[in-house]
């Protein structure tokens, strides 16, 4: 017997299958014609019937008057069972009709005429109770008899048990899965539409529910409306598109947000908090709202729906709904924060590409309005040198004649016709040097400037320059020195032109040095490729945020001190075009009453020869 118990408990499909086939083969067993199975409701107040059953494998029907809740029964009303789990061991009753314990009526109708009732007990609690009843035989129960019925009601707990076990597994199990499906769809795609029918077709699923649907909360209007759905008919969902649930007329979903948990209705046609008229229209039978909070915030519901059979829900399910509606509102949340992000993503480009197009569209009008400098700059250059080159004729002209005029070749002069002839040589002059800066300066901005270098000394060139300029410098009470290293500097460069830079740099320092002061000319030939000239003069130096300017064209530095009109404002733009047309390098140094420092440098060696020595290719690096 026991080898075939276990043999049925492995193979049984269900709990209730199980019973079944334990209580025929028990009540055969035990040479009784009724075996019955009732359990414990987890309530304490109720017992379910399992099953009854016959020796030969007819099911009996212990409750026909109670349709309403069938196989259950008030412990009340079968004083028995209670007996049975307070005793914790077998009643016998073998005269039934005179007992308390069992209903009059339940006897009359069974023709009960002996029974015995054994507690099912598992880890020293009562489960449930396994009875055994006799109609015909007036004989009792033999006490083998009673052994055997408790050792097959320890089996049958523990059949019991293990069978509750697999099937707590196997809803965790399924629980699991659920979750999983939900959380895959969840992160699988960013449709949020796609996402949330996957979702209540998963909880549909897990739930055992005819149709599902997501509602999305909407705040200002307080109604939820479809948003995805599993198995509804379009004529369910259409008119909530229209005309969107409130929050307030349907109370069940404002109690899922109240309590924050699902909750369910498992007889809607009764329950008065679906007594909303569309709801009454669409008369199903059962349903359960979860609500979808994310970040304490409602978004929506998860409503699952059993259209024909009512259902019992367990709180198992419950808590699967729960957790499913909780991943729905997570993917609701992050999908709107994904479409936030897009948004803002869409907005950035668009403005960085109008940015794009606005600088695009500035720089196209710099580099047209930079063309246009530099033609007007050409025309302007061009303009000069015809201009000079047409003033300088009649200006030769001028001269000529006045000089031969100074020179009495026209004829004797009075004192005022000499002065006045004085005044026009000054400013003749004057306007030869003006058009000749200019030409100077035109021809290398075209550049069509020759350089023709030669090796030659630079201290041979400054001596020759000072011994030029000492007389000017005398006559204004300055001192004139040259201070070369101790080698002789040889440089390689055009001479009239590095001749042309020192002599400009030496007059602004004689020019711009008060009687008294000195003018120095150094040289040093400290870096290997190229040697540098430095003037420094003791005059009224050149204040700090000027001194940028002094190499730009026609720029006199401000200071009310120095006579303007004297020079044209051209030379030191001019030297510098000539010392970097010779491959050097030109600057100043100044502090405003502490004198001025011009340097120049000039290539010791061809310059071919420096820019291929190079390392990097740049020879002006190595200065
Ligand atoms: P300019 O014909 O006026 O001398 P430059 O181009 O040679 O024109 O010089 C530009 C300006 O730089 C001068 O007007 C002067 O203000 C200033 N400058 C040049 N050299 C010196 C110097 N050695 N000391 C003070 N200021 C100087």
């Amino acid at each position: 017997m026991f080898r075939e118990l276990s043999r049925t408990i492995s193979s049984a499909p269900s709990l209730k299958e199980l019973l079944k086939v334990l209580a025929q083969r028990t009540a055969a067993h035990c040479g009784t014609e009724v075996c019955s199975i009732f359990l414990w409701d987890p309530s304490g107040d109720q017992v379910v019937t399992m099953t009854s059953q016959t020796a030969s494998g007819e099911e009996i029907d212990l409750h026909p008057a109670q349709p309403k809740a069938p196989g259950r029964l008030m412990v009340d009303d079968m004083p028995l069972l209670a007996a049975t789990a307070e005793r914790r061991s077998p009643i016998v009753l073998d005269n039934p009709v005179a007992s308390p314990l069992v209903p009059p009526r339940w006897v009359e109708v069974y023709h009960v005429k002996s029974l015995i009732s054994v507690p099912l007990m598992w880890q020293n609690s009562v489960i449930g109770a396994l009875v055994l009843h006799r109609i015909g035989a007036t004989k009792g129960f033999t006490d083998s008899q009673i052994h055997l019925a408790s050792n097959i009601a320890s089996q049958v707990a523990m059949a019991i048990e293990n069978a509750r076990l697999v099937q707590a597994t196997q809803a965790r199990l399924r629980e699991s899965e659920t979750l999983l499906a939900v959380s895959q769809s969840v992160s699988s795609t960013l449709d949020l539409k796609e996402t949330l029918q996957r979702v209540a077709r998963e909880a549909a699923l897990a739930a055992g529910a005819d149709s599902s649907g997501a509602y999305l909360l909407d705040p200002r209007e307080g109604v939820i409306r479809p948003f995805a759905s599993q198995n509804l008919p379009d004529w369910v969902s259409e008119p909530f598109q229209r005309n969107p649930f409130s929050v307030k007329a349907f109370p069940l979903v404002q109690e899922a947000f109240d309590k924050r948990v699902p909750v369910y209705s498992s007889d809607v046609p009764a329950d008065p908090r679906c007594a909303h008229p569309a709801i009454r229209r669409l008369a199903f039978k059962s349903c359960l709202i979860a609500p979808m909070i994310a970040k304490e915030k409602f978004i929506g519901v998860l409503f699952l729906v059993w259209w024909e059979k009512s259902h019992t829900f367990t709180s198992d399910q419950v808590r699967l709904m729960e957790g499913v509606a909780r991943q729905a509102a997570m993917a609701i949340d992050n999908a709107s924060a994904y479409h936030e992000i897009e948004k803002l993503n869409i907005s950035l480009e668009d403005k960085i590409a109008k940015r794009t197009r606005e600088l695009s569209e500035i720089n196209t009008a710099l580099e047209e309005s930079h063309r246009r400098l530099q033609e007007l700059d050409r025309v302007k250059s061009d303009f000069l040198l015809n201009i000079s080159h047409e003033l300088r004729t009649p200006l030769t002209a001028i001269k000529g004649s006045v000089d031969n005029m100074l020179d009495e070749i026209t004829g004797p002069l009075s004192e005022l016709q000499r002065r006045y002839l004085m005044r026009v040589k000054v400013n003749a002059d004057r306007l030869v040097r003006l058009i000749n800066d200019l030409l100077d300066l035109a021809r290398i901005e075209e550049g069509r400037v020759q350089v023709t270098p030669t090796f030659f000394s630079l201290a041979g060139l400054a001596s020759e320059l000072l011994e030029t300029l000492r007389p000017v410098a005398a006559e204004k009470g300055l001192e004139l020195s040259l201070a070369e290293g101790q080698d002789p500097l040889i440089v390689h460069a055009d001479r009239d032109k590095a001749g042309q830079v020192l002599m400009n740099l030496l007059g602004n320092a004689i020019k711009f040095t008060p009687s008294g002061g000195s003018v120095n000319v150094e040289l040093a030939g400290d870096e290997d490729a190229f040697a540098r000239v430095q003037i420094c003069d003791t005059g009224d130096g050149i204040p700090p945020e000027q001194l940028p300017r002094i190499f730009d064209k026609f720029y006199q530095v401000q200071l009310g001190i120095q006579a303007k009109a004297v020079g044209t404002g051209l030379g030191l733009s001019i030297a510098k075009g000539l010392v970097e047309l010779q491959g050097g390098r030109i600057w100043a140094e100044s502090q405003l009453g502490q004198g001025s420092t011009f340097c120049f440098t000039l290539p010791r060696r061809p310059l071919a020869e420096l820019r291929g020595a190079a390392v990097s290719g740049d020879a002006r690096s190595d200065r």
